[in-house]
């Protein structure tokens, strides 16, 4: 064992009794001893105020003063130096006070060559150790604390600005007479769109290097999970001409424990790029499961049949900012951090991310994940097949009257939902589970003439939510969304209170039809009148609290043109006055970061005042759930906050 060097003060005013603990120190085994040996009382409280040292052995005689002076005088300094109190003879008083005064042991001289000294010692040594360990763990987690606070702080800052940019380059894109600058004005939307997706890259990899990452694992169907990538990536991969298909040529686990959010970030990347890089062929994934002792692994492969990437290239893809093609020759987007994080996603999940590929002929990203279960029950894989003349059903017009409320948690579902919805005219709302859905149903705004609504959800899943709407007396129209593997349970599903089915992966015809079956047709088909009808429907009174001056003016002019009477302050103090102004206001949106306080403090104040009041927080990262669930606050919206996005949060 090496031996471990010991900085020791000892402080003693007897010549004779020094040389002695000098020389039964140095036969201690394990530990070398750098003794500094002072004594008088002046020079020791110098230098215990200066160094700290691993231990000090303190003899009780010290000429004018005595050991418990310098106790008290390390005491009183917050010195963190361990003292081990030497006397000439036994004195329980003397033992006491000493202890009291964080003295570690109390020796009586004659013990110095004894066993008992030693273990003084190595005891005093190990609960420094100890106590140095404690302090090092505090000072990461309070470093680590600082970084996350930097880093929403830094979030908030980058998104406020981009709402202004986004969100008024939207607002100067639907304006007609500024077609003729449409293409510069479209530019710099998609180059801010692209800004805000690598400030959400920059942060995910940041967590990732930081071990701050937390998984969120849960069971989870696969069909459906694998569905919902389909009809997400049929459009785009048909948009070139490419065939894409997930499927599995064995059977696989009906349901696997997996972070479902992280596992298809992964395979959204993945198929992106397979999509982005391949000019014509196809696009596939294929999985396939193996069981291996305790463990339960799946592997997915994405095969492309596009550019390929040259061999010496390979290894850097998945370093961060790595791209193939040369940055001045490139024509297509993105960072170059996708590959870094989806590789310490899967890292994460339990595999490996591995490429091969085949310059001009095509390239494969293969990943295995554990399932998390030991002995899962292994069925067919059963998808949908991706329907035909979708696209051109997709852009028909057809032009409808309502409030529909989409309910799924999975956010490019929700996101392709509400596209298709709100293409019809009608107004969508959209939240991520069964809780929040059902909150909107029972609560007093509610007004929605039809639900869609996922079955699983992690909170509150779709069969909870209507059996509690139909309970409590709701009868507007529910309709399922449910996976193709699941089909058979529609008399179940009905039974529990829906109205209809819908299967997975979204069929565009489908949705219209249904659309249309349960909404009224709109009485005039002009945009300008859906704008107008918009407006008159609106009619809220809003009290908008929001510091940045270009993001609190957009956002009026956004909520203006949504027909709402708009009410704005740029801090707490001037929001609570004009809260105490203005009567009957339909909602408080306040900004997260305000000069004299956080949003949630004025939330708070607010909620004293009226239990009643409705109030949604905009911001630049996701608050504590606990803390709004405790404010009652239902509606969040991360900066940069859409037209769409007020428009949703007025219905
Ligand atoms: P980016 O956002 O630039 O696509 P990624 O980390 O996802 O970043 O990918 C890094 C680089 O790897 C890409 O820029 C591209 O050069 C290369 N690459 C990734 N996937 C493929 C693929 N399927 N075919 C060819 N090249 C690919």
């Amino acid at each position: 064992m090496d031996n471990r060097i010991v900085k020791l003060l000892l402080v003693e005013d007897d010549e004779d009794d020094y040389i002695l603990a000098m020389d039964y120190l140095q036969e201690i085994p394990d530990f070398t001893f750098e003794i500094k040996w002072l004594s008088d009382y002046q020079s020791i409280v110098e230098i215990l105020q200066q160094e700290s040292f691993d231990l000090c052995l303190l003899d009780y005689q010290l000429g004018a003063h005595t050991g418990l002076s310098v106790l008290e005088a390390a005491k009183a300094m917050g010195c963190d130096t361990p003292f081990i109190m030497l006397t000439g003879q036994v004195d329980e008083v003397l033992d006491a006070k000493a202890l009291a005064l964080g003295a570690e042991d109390f020796l009586v001289k004659s013990e110095i060559n004894s066993v008992r000294f030693i273990r003084a010692i190595r005891y005093a040594l190990a609960r420094k150790e100890l106590e140095n360990e404690r302090l090092e763990r505090l000072r990461i987690e309070s470093d680590s604390r600082a970084k996350d606070r930097f880093l929403a702080h830094l979030s908030h800052e980058l998104r406020t600005p981009l709402t202004s940019i986004i969100g008024y380059t939207d607002l100067l894109l639907s304006r007609a007479e500024l077609d003729a600058i449409k293409p510069e004005l479209s530019i710099i939307n998609s180059n801010s769109q692209h800004l805000l997706a690598l400030l959400n890259e920059v942060l995910d990899l940041s967590k990732i290097r930081e071990n701050s990452l937390s998984l969120n694992k849960d069971t989870f169907l696969l069909s459906p999970f694998l569905a919902d990538l389909q009809s997400l990536f049929n459009m785009a991969a048909a948009k070139k001409g490419l065939s894409f298909k997930i499927n599995s040529k064995e059977r696989l686990p009906e349901s696997i424990f997996s972070d479902s959010t992280r596992l298809k970030q992964v395979l959204i990347n993945t198929i992106y790029n397979a999509i982005k890089f391949t000019e014509s062929g196809q696009v596939s994934v294929d999985l396939r499961y193996q069981q291996q002792a305790e463990k339960g692994l799946l592997f997915f492969s994405v095969v492309d049949t596009g550019i390929g990437i040259p061999k010496d290239k390979l290894k850097r893809i998945f370093k961060p900012f790595e791209q193939v093609q040369e940055v001045t020759t490139r024509t297509e987007e993105g960072a170059g951090l996708g590959l870094a994080i989806s590789a310490s996603l899967i890292e994460l999940l339990g595999g490996e991310l591995k490429v091969e590929s085949v310059l001009g002929v095509g390239s494969t990203f293969t990943f295995s994940i554990d399932t998390g279960l030991k002995r899962p029950n292994l069925v067919p894989l059963i998808l949908a097949p991706p329907l035909a003349g979708q696209e051109k059903e997709a852009s028909r017009p057809m032009k409808l009257n309502g409030q529909v409320l989409v309910v799924e948690d999975v956010p490019e579902i929700r996101t392709l939902l509400c596209n298709i919805i709100s293409a019809t005219g009608v107004t969508v709302t959209s939240v991520a589970d069964g809780q929040q859905g059902l909150a909107l149903l029972t609560g007093k705004q509610h007004h929605f003439d039809l639900v869609f609504m996922d079955l699983h959800m992690p909170v509150m899943g779709g069969r909870d939510v209507v059996v509690a709407a139909r309970n409590q007396g709701l009868e507007l129209p529910i309709v399922a969304l449910t996976a193709a593997a699941l089909k058979g349970s529609e008399e179940t599903l009905q039974a529990l209170g829906f109205n209809r089915v819908l299967t997975k992966p979204i069929d565009t015809a489908q949705l219209q039809a249904c659309l249309a079956h349960f909404l009224h047709p709109q009485a005039s088909v002009s945009s300008l009148a859906s704008n107008n009808e918009q407006s008159g429907k609106s009619g809220k009174k809003i009290l908008l609290v929001e510091d940045d001056d270009d993001a609190r003016e957009l956002m009026c002019m956004l909520l203006k043109s949504l027909g709402a009477e708009v009410y704005c302050a740029a801090s707490i103090q001037s929001c609570l006055a004009l809260y105490s102004q203005v009567d009957a206001l339909d909602l408080v949106i306040l900004d997260l970061m305000l000069p004299d306080g956080s949003g949630l403090d004025a939330a708070t104040q607010i909620r004293a005042q009226n239990s009643e009041q409705n109030l949604a927080i905009i911001s630049g990262y996701e608050p504590e759930p606990e803390q709004l669930v405790s404010l009652g606050i239902a509606h969040v919206l991360l900066k940069p906050v859409s037209l769409s996005d007020l428009s949703a949060l007025l219905t």
